[in-house]
């Protein structure tokens, strides 16, 4: 990066993409930039409605604990902002039936909290705050088509405008370009077009399909005793359903099945699809509540990581976050905030006393998403028909795999493997965590599981 005022040393940055992970960026660093500017495809749309450019926003999205601490570190105030929105704030797993590894999870076990409200209000708020502040500039219906620059060095983008009859081309300098433009990142083909090559790649596909449709009910009750449900899919038992409240007396849910199994996109068939769930409480309280509108559908659920930190050691003027950079199957919930951590990881490197270079701060952010990668890849591999280069299947890998296959059916019933495994869930513990806790250890490997009520439980 070129040298600029000590006070601005970042010059002038350009964001691409202006959802979670372009948004935080360009917060933090506006701190150390002379100016931001964040380019996106879309227009806004006034109020909080999904967004053709986050064909997600219409799935259910949980914040992890991890993801409302680092939100709250980068914007102050909030999850307050949040809630005073209608965003549901859930103690997990206190307040949701969650059947793991075939049992309800006991809900006296310690308690962790999750924010449930619509991924289009999170972003509203978000939006909101990070806009608020002069340092950030934002142009809309702005499409970037490429880089400028060699492959050593990229000096900004070509951009063309959107929405309007004659389509303007234009070339925006910069003095260090972040793409924040998720899962459909074209940086390598743009890389590629520099002479410059693409990262490697690690994936793990497990060909998971996703169907999500929101709900109301006559009381706007919850389900039952709870305010929602969790089933987790794992190797012996493929389906999962997330039934979680949202704004508006609504609830989002949203159903899993293994590949050939999509849950179907008609109403009807969707309702009869959660009866292949392993309880049958979702099934009943789905056939008393009212659809609103149709189930989306949704299969690209790979897990994908671009090694930007492994390529081009010297190469400056560029740094990828976000999907961009590393995605997850959706079924584990990270990657609002994994989001966030990459957004805090980025502000503490650019707080060291000299401007690290971009390749140290792709490594840092990158490190940011380590856990959840570990996390997601981790439980993805034994699945049934996981493919791709990230499957761990070696001896190591499998005894670990057996291990953990303890802790899973200990969770239910045993509140210190449970608070281990959910801190490691919700990202406030590294999965070593769950190898290096004499406490873990000795009950995983020398307890018997303890069996809880087959009946949805009570607090
Ligand atoms: C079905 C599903 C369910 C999910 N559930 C959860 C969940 O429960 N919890 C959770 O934490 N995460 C969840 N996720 C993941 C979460 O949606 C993503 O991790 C998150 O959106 C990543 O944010 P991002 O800013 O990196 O990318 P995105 O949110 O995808 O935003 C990319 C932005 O870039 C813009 N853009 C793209 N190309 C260009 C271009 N050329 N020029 C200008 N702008 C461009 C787009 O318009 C968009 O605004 C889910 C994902 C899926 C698919």
């Amino acid at each position: 990066m070129r040298a600029h005022s000590p006070s601005s040393p970042l010059g002038h940055v350009v964001v691409i993409g202006g959802s979670m992970a372009g948004l935080l960026a360009a917060h933090v660093l506006s701190r150390h930039a002379e100016r931001v500017t964040v380019l996106e495809r879309d227009h806004y749309e006034a109020g909080s409605g999904p967004r053709s450019g986050v064909p997600q926003s219409r799935h259910t999205h949980v914040l992890l604990t991890s993801g409302m601490e680092a939100l709250e570190e980068l914007l102050p105030g909030v999850v307050r902002e949040l809630e005073d929105a209608g965003a549901p704030n859930l103690s997990i797993p206190a307040d949701l039936g969650v059947w793991q590894a075939g049992q309800w999870v006991s809900r006296a076990n310690p308690s962790r909290p999750v924010m449930t409200g619509s991924r289009p209000l999170l972003d509203h708020v978000v939006r909101g705050r990070v806009l608020a502040d002069p340092r950030v500039d934002v142009r809309t219906s702005t499409e970037v088509t490429g880089f400028l620059g060699g492959p050593d060095r990229i000096t900004g983008v070509s951009v063309r405008g959107r929405g309007s009859d004659h389509q303007e081309y234009e070339e925006l300098e910069a003095d260090l370009v972040v793409d924040a433009t998720g899962r459909g990142s074209r940086t390598p083909e743009w890389l590629t077009a520099l002479g410059a090559g693409a990262p490697a790649e690690e994936v793990l596909e497990t060909g998971r399909a996703y169907a999500t449709c929101v709900f109301e009910t006559d009381d706007a009750g919850s389900p039952d005793q709870v305010k929602g449900f969790y089933i987790v899919p794992d190797a012996a038992q493929p389906f999962g359903a997330i039934i979680l409240p949202a704004e508006g007396d609504r609830w989002m849910v949203t159903l899993s099945g293994p590949r050939g199994q999509a849950p179907p996109t008609d109403p009807a068939g969707f309702v009869d699809f959660a009866a292949a769930l392993p309880h049958d409480a979702p099934h009943k309280w789905l056939s008393t509540a009212r659809p609103l509108g149709r189930p989306v559908g949704y299969r690209h659920t790979a897990n994908r990581r671009r090694r930007y930190d492994l390529a081009a050691r010297d190469r400056t003027g560029l740094l990828v976050v976000g999907d961009a950079l590393c995605m997850f199957n959706p079924v584990y919930g990270q990657g609002l905030s994994v989001a966030a951590l990459n957004a805090v990881a980025l502000g503490r490197a650019l707080a060291a006393p000299d401007l690290p270079s971009t390749h140290s701060l792709q490594r840092k952010v990158l490190r940011s998403s380590r856990g959840a990668w570990d996390v997601a890849t981790g439980a993805d591999s034994p699945m049934p028909g996981a493919t791709g280069d990230a499957v761990r299947s070696g001896l190591v890998e499998r005894l670990l795999n057996r291990y953990l296959e303890r802790v899973r059916v200990r969770v239910p019933g045993d509140p210190v493997v449970c608070k281990a495994f959910r801190d490691v869930l919700f990202l406030k513990a590294p999965p070593t965590s769950l190898l290096t806790s004499p406490r873990v250890v000795f009950r995983t490997l020398l307890r018997p599981a303890i069996p809880t009520p087959p009946d949805l439980p009570t607090p």
